[in-house]
């Protein structure tokens, strides 16, 4: 149970307190980004199904800028409806 953000899965990073999180036990990151996955179909690793379960990842801001300038991260965007996204490229300050 952290009672402190979960550090960087590129680099390790620890992260000073952030905003709060939905619960004590999941502290939100300070110069960082935290992403939450309810499961992806096709991966051996994590696909719950129905669970209702979700897994979170922080990661660091330069990080994710890095990951960014290497063409890494993609910006998506909704489209007249909510069920329609585009995607593409992300960079910081886009
Ligand atoms: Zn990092």
């Amino acid at each position: 149970m952290p009672s402190s953000p979960l550090p960087c899965i590129k680099c390790g990073t620890q992260f000073e307190d952030g905003h709060g999180g939905m619960s004590p036990d999941n502290v939100m990151p300070s110069v960082g980004t935290q992403f939450s996955s309810h499961g992806h179909y096709g991966s051996t690793a994590w696909d719950p199904m129905s669970d209702p379960s979700e897994l979170i990842i922080n990661i660091c801001d330069p990080c994710l800028v890095f990951a960014a300038d290497a063409g890494l991260v993609l910006k998506g965007t909704p489209q007249i409806t909510d069920t329609v996204w585009t995607y593409r490229p992300w960079k910081l300050g886009d």
